[in-house]
C-alpha cells in the first residue's frame, strides 16, 4: 500500500486467483493457501517464491480489508486509460516516464474529483508517507459545552457547533488553484515513495520532494493555501447522559473528524461546564440543599416541605430535637442515571430571628427562665477553668 498507483498495475484478484465478486471468506481462504505455498520458510533462498509471497500478501492486504477493497475497486473501475486522465497516464511508464505531462482531470465534474482528492489529498495533513498509507482514523476533536444545572442532571440532546478540518471545497483536496493541476512529482514519478537498495535489502522511503503525495502543487489553491484542507463549521448532535458533572469530559465515539481513505471517524471529546443552581448542589449523584427551619420546628419536631429538582416539594419529617446543621436523606430525589438513583440530602439550618415581637420576646424569656442547665457546661472542668 505504499502507493496506490500500484493498484492500476496489479490485478489483485488475479494474483489471488479469485473472482471480482468473491466473498471475503473465499479471499481469505485463497490467500492462506497461496501464502502457505510460497512462504519463505518453506523455500529458503528462493527469490521467486519470496517475490510471489510478497505479491500475495500485498494483494490480500487490500482485498482482505473491506474498505480498502472498495476503494481499490473504485480506482480500478476508473481505469488509468479512462477519459478522466486524458489518456496521458501510463501506469507502466515508471519514474521519469511522464515527461512532465500533467493529469488532465476534471475536478468535481462527476465524482472523479473525490476519488482523486483522496488519492492526491492523502497525506497532506501528515505531510509524510506514513500518513499516505492506507485508511486513516479521523482526528479527535474537542468541544466545550456549557450546561444548565438541570440539563446536566437530566441529560440532554443538543447541537454543538464546531469548526473542524474538512476537505477544501475550492480545490476538492487537490491543493491546486482552480484551473491548474498538480504536476506529477518528477523525483518519484508520482509513486510518493523512493526505493533504495542497500545490499540485500530494499527500502521504500517517502519522497523528499513531494512528501509522499506523488504530486507537486505549483500554484496553490487560495482557499487552503495548498494544504487541501479547510476549516469549516460543522454541527454535531450529541446526547449528553444524565448526571454529567462540571469539568467532566465525555468521549463520543466516532463523532469527531471524518476518517480518510475509508478509515473510521475520530472521537469527539466534549468538556462539560455546569452552571451552578440557585439552591441545589451536587455530591456525585446526590443532590444537596440547605433548608432553614425555626427553633420551634427543631425543638418540637415538625414535618416540613423541601424542594426537589424534578417534581414539586416533598415532605420531610424532623423529629423533636433536630440539630442545626444535621443532614436528612430523601430517598431517590437525586439524579437518576443508568447506574444509580441518587438521593436528596437536606441540611437543616436553625434560623435565629433578628427581630422579635413583644409576644415572641415574652415566650423566649419564659423559655430562658425555664432553662436550668447551660449547654456549655461540658466545656469546663470541675474547677470551672
Ligand atoms: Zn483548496
Ligand atoms: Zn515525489
Amino acid at each position: 500500500m505504499a502507493a496506490q498507483r500500484e493498484w492500476f498495475e496489479k490485478d489483485y484478484y488475479q494474483i489471488l486467483g479469485v473472482a471480482k465478486d468473491a466473498a471475503p471468506k473465499d479471499i481469505t481462504k485463497a490467500y492462506r493457501k497461496l501464502a502457505r505455498e510460497s512462504h519463505p520458510d518453506t523455500h529458503p533462498g528462493d527469490a521467486a517464491a519470496e517475490e510471489r509471497f510478497k505479491e500475495v500478501s500485498a494483494a490480500y492486504d487490500v482485498l482482505g480489508d473491506e474498505a480498502k477493497r472498495k476503494e481499490y475497486d473504485e480506482v480500478r473501475a476508473l481505469g488509468p486509460m479512462g477519459g478522466g486522465f486524458g489518456g496521458g497516464f501510463n501506469p507502466n511508464a515508471g519514474p521519469g516516464g511522464f515527461g512532465g505531462q500533467t493529469f488532465d482531470f476534471n475536478v468535481g465534474a462527476d465524482g472523479l474529483g473525490d476519488v482523486l482528492g483522496q488519492m492526491f489529498g492523502r497525506g497532506r495533513r501528515g505531510g509524510g508517507a506514513s500518513a499516505a498509507a492506507g485508511p486513516q482514523r479521523g482526528d479527535d476533536l474537542s468541544a466545550n459545552l456549557t450546561l444548565d444545572f438541570a440539563d446536566a442532571a437530566h441529560g440532554i440532546t443538543t447541537t454543538l457547533h464546531l469548526t473542524s478540518d474538512a476537505q477544501c471545497s475550492t480545490c476538492h483536496g487537490s491543493g491546486a488553484k482552480p484551473g491548474t493541476q498538480p504536476k506529477v512529482c518528477s523525483l518519484c514519478g508520482g509513486r510518493g515513495v523512493i526505493d533504495e537498495n542497500q545490499g540485500f535489502f530494499s527500502f521504500s522511503s517517502p519522497c523528499r520532494q513531494c512528501h509522499g503525495t506523488g504530486v507537486i502543487v505549483e500554484e496553490p489553491c487560495p482557499t487552503c493555501r495548498g494544504t487541501g484542507i479547510e476549516r469549516r463549521p460543522r454541527e454535531v448532535q450529541v446526547r449528553i447522559p444524565a448526571g454529567v458533572a462540571d469539568g467532566q469530559r465525555i468521549r463520543l465515539k466516532g463523532r469527531g473528524g471524518p476518517g480518510r481513505n475509508g478509515g473510521p471517524a475520530g472521537d469527539l471529546i466534549v468538556e462539560c461546564r455546569v452552571t451552578p443552581h440557585r439552591i441545589f448542589g451536587r455530591d456525585g449523584d446526590n443532590l444537596t440543599v440547605r433548608v432553614p427551619i425555626t427553633f420551634a420546628e427543631a425543638a418540637l419536631g415538625s414535618t416540613i416541605e423541601v424542594p426537589t429538582l424534578d417534581a414539586g416539594p416533598v415532605k420531610l419529617r424532623l423529629k423533636a430535637g433536630t440539630q442545626s446543621g444535621s443532614r436528612h436523606r430523601v430517598r431517590h430525589k437525586g439524579i437518576q442515571t443508568k447506574r444509580s438513583h441518587g438521593d436528596l440530602i437536606v441540611t437543616v439550618d436553625v434560623q435565629v430571628p433578628t427581630e422579635l415581637s413583644d409576644e415572641q420576646r415574652q415566650a423566649v424569656e419564659s423559655l430562658a427562665a425555664a432553662t436550668t442547665s447551660s449547654p456549655r457546661a461540658g466545656l469546663f472542668d470541675a474547677a470551672g477553668r
